[in-house]
């Protein structure tokens, strides 16, 4: 579904990718972890046209996408749920979920309205008319996810959605997570929690100063010593 290939990102004299290639196929929830500085926000900020790549290729659904503004990712089914949520403080819970629709779609695929997204985050329901920068960080991160389904992605990108949540909070967003990849979504997912990554990913790719240094299943990364003991602490 996407192919990422020989992908380079440069801020300046710092490279930040250097050449990396990832697949993720239809169906799959694909991991990228490593450290602070690996790379992992350039390259969602790349795939999603945010930031402009110096080199490589980026396919989705076999249509070559660099160079593509966000919006026109998000019309072709590409939605990203970015690091550190950006839901809009003073606006209401119901406000920022519709910021995440999207009118123009190609592909056929039925986006939710608001109340069918309300219908299905209750919590969220409970709150919709609340300013949003009141919320928690749980509920702000779950507004974040519930803003990226408006606006119906066959692929959805998340940037540390775990990222200074309480352990409990962590288990929502996973098994949210869970639900999504059950319903035929797409993920791939960026985290520095490497752990619940390799545990809920089919696959997991792991950066490193720009690099990706290993790759596999969740058994074959806790079988590699390099990876418990970067990761794990083991
Ligand atoms: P983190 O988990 O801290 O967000 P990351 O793995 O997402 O890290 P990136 O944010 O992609 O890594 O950063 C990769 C490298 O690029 C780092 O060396 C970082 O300092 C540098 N970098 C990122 N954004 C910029 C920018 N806008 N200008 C200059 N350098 C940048």
């Amino acid at each position: 579904m996407l192919s990422v290939a020989d992908l380079v990102v440069r801020y300046g004299q710092i490279t930040a990718l250097d050449r990396v290639s990832i697949l993720v196929r239809e169906g799959e929830a694909v991991g990228v972890v490593g450290p602070n500085g690996a790379g992992k926000s350039s390259l969602l900020a790349a795939i999603t046209g945010i930031v402009k790549a110096a080199d490589g290729r980026v396919t989705f659904l076999d249509q070559p996408i660099l160079g593509e503004v966000p919006e026109e990712l998000v019309r072709r089914g590409i939605s990203l749920v970015p690091e550190g949520r950006r839901i809009f403080g003073p606006l209401s819970v119901a406000e920022n979920l519709q910021l995440g629709a999207t009118t123009s779609r190609k592909g056929g695929r039925k986006a939710p309205t608001v109340d069918e997204m309300l219908d299905r985050f209750p919590a969220l329901r409970a709150l919709y008319k609340r300013q949003a920068g009141s919320l928690s960080g749980g509920e702000q991160q779950m507004l974040a996810i519930a803003r990226a389904l408006m606006s119906g992605p066959r692929l959805l990108l998340l940037d540390e959605p775990s990222l200074g949540l309480a352990p409990l909070v962590v288990d929502t967003v996973f098994e949210l997570l869970e639900d999504l990849r059950k319903e035929g979504t797409t993920i791939l997912l960026v985290e520095q929690n490497a752990l619940r990554t390799v545990e809920f990913c089919d696959r997991t790719y792991v950066l490193r100063t720009g690099d990706v240094v290993m790759t596999g299943t969740r058994e074959e990364l806790l079988a590699q010593e390099d990876f418990s003991a970067t990761f794990l602490g083991m």
